[in-house]
């Protein structure tokens, strides 16, 4: 697959955030970013080299975009995209990392997702594994490993979109530590030490205080290795 550089023809800061976080966070204008969505390797400024249109957040977007970055993650906010047959992102994010109460955290293979599932999922990161991590297995998390966001898809066995049709749900593998363990729902749901799988107990029921739907082994064997979260449903924990 061919990955098109987005040019991002302004940088978006909030200053005040990153001053209180003692970090630079900023939220990247992009244009010509066509179907397929990457995030560049550096940063591309070329003030003026572009007429691109400025970035303009609607005022819900825009809020919660500031919330997000108030979490201090980095992320770039991604133009609305529809691509037919139900399947969009809009509102959507490209998180790049989170953080914890002391480390940031990587994520791997995650797509676009829309912004309010990214706060929720900045939140339980933070305050539902992190924390989990150090209290029953000693260590600090310093990666999430997905399974993907967006999916132009069907609910398996349905013929409705599933909520990664428009970016609203994700699939969580795994967890790595600061001390090197790598936690996943695949190898150590049932197979891992009990505290382990006492670990992965937890940060599912936190998931369940922070989404509405939580999917994880015991649903389905569709989710032996994984937990599936989205904001719609109410209490859907399973
Ligand atoms: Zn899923």
């Amino acid at each position: 697959m061919q990955h098109h550089r987005a040019i991002r023809t302004k940088v978006w800061q909030y200053p005040s955030l990153a001053r209180r976080r003692g970090r630079f966070i900023t939220l990247a204008a992009m244009v010509g970013l066509a179907g397929c969505s990457a995030i560049p390797d550096a940063p591309h400024r070329q003030p003026g080299r572009h007429s691109a249109t400025a970035f303009t957040p609607s005022p819900a977007y825009g809020q919660c975009l500031a919330d997000l970055g108030a979490r201090a993650a980095s992320f770039t906010p991604l133009p609305d995209q529809y691509y037919g047959g139900g399947c969009a992102t809009t509102n959507a994010v490209r998180l790049v990392s989170l953080s914890g109460d002391q480390s940031s955290l990587a994520l791997t293979n995650l797509g676009p997702v829309t912004c309010p599932l990214a706060n929720s999922f900045a939140g339980w990161a933070r305050f539902g594994v992190d924390r989990a991590a150090r209290a029953v297995l000693g260590s600090a998390l310093v990666k999430i490993e997905t399974m993907g966001s967006y999916n132009c898809r069907n609910v398996a066995g349905t013929d409705h979109r599933s909520a990664h049709a428009t970016g609203s749900a994700i699939d969580v593998s795994g967890f790595v530590l600061a001390d090197g363990r790598r936690i996943t729902v695949l190898g150590h749901w049932s197979a891992g030490t009990p505290e382990e799988r006492q670990f992965l107990r937890i940060v599912q029921q936190s998931a369940c205080k922070r989404f509405g739907t939580v999917l994880g082994p015991e649903y389905n064997p569709a989710h032996h290795n994984h937990f599936h979260v989205e904001l719609s449903g109410t209490a859907f924990c399973h």
